[in-house]
């Protein structure tokens, strides 16, 4: 798995599901594709239960599929955010044994990473 994610897209989290996640003011870590940083957020909508953001990571693309890694990045789910005291900043791991692989047609790749293009926000 690369360092950096390409993007964060929804998904459905089983794992999430279970726990009935997201909940309001859940926090969760977001990829922004235009600062190219990791920035925290909180639920503040909930929809339907097990649809989280998740990390994607490009991990092999040849002629007709692309492999992606995706982890969710849910606190306490795919990921784990911890108040830094000494820094005054947030650590953030991630449980790189939950990712899930996903290979798919080029086609619906660049679907799936190109249809939220200019989408803003990050409600859950
Ligand atoms: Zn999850």
């Amino acid at each position: 798995m690369e360092n950096k994610p390409i993007a964060t897209r929804t998904m459905y989290c089983k794992s999430c599901a279970e726990k009935k996640y997201p909940f309001s003011g859940q926090v969760f870590a977001v990829f922004g594709g235009t600062s190219q940083k990791i920035h925290l957020m909180k639920a503040d909508h909930n929809q339907k239960k097990g649809m989280t953001p998740h990390f994607i990571y490009t991990v092999k693309k040849d002629k007709h599929f692309v492999t992606i890694h995706a982890l969710c990045a849910i606190h306490n789910c795919g990921v784990e955010i911890i108040a830094n005291k000494e820094t005054g900043l947030h650590d953030l791991f991630l449980f790189t044994d939950r990712v899930k692989i996903i290979k798919l047609p080029i086609k619906d790749y660049l679907h799936f990473i190109t249809k939220w293009r200019g989408w803003t926000g990050y409600n859950i």
